[in-house]
């Protein structure tokens, strides 16, 4: 579902793809650059719960990195910076929002800490 905004300098309305969500974006009218809303956390999870992992990428696009776990059917998606944290009320860019994929469906969501580098 593409994200409707408004642009703050000329009032231009401009549909963009969910996954530049947390990205910045040129206007098309008067070419500044705006800032995609992000979603809080729960919008997220909503969004992403019981999808398809086709359907996720979809809806908040792939995911910045995948991984694995000792249960072979399972696979994290990790995304960055797509979510609001609730504690700062900017977005995530210090935690990883992990979708948790079993079987080909979402059946998890949670937030970590980015692991130091
Ligand atoms: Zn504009």
């Amino acid at each position: 579902m593409p994200v409707s905004i408004t642009c703050p300098k000329c009032g231009a309305k401009c549909s963009v793809p969910e996954e530049l969500r947390g990205c910045f974006y040129r206007c098309p009218k008067c070419k500044d650059w705006l800032t995609v809303p992000t979603l809080t956390r729960n919008e997220f999870r909503a969004l992403v719960m019981m999808k398809t992992k086709e359907e996720v990428n979809r809806i908040v696009g792939p995911p910045d990195s995948v991984g694995t776990s000792e249960d072979v059917r399972r696979e994290h998606w990790n995304y960055c910076g797509k979510t609001i944290n609730p504690a700062t009320g900017k977005a995530d860019k210090d935690e990883l929002t992990i979708v948790v994929i079993d079987n080909g469906f979402v059946v998890d969501v949670h937030f970590a800490p980015k692991a130091a580098p």
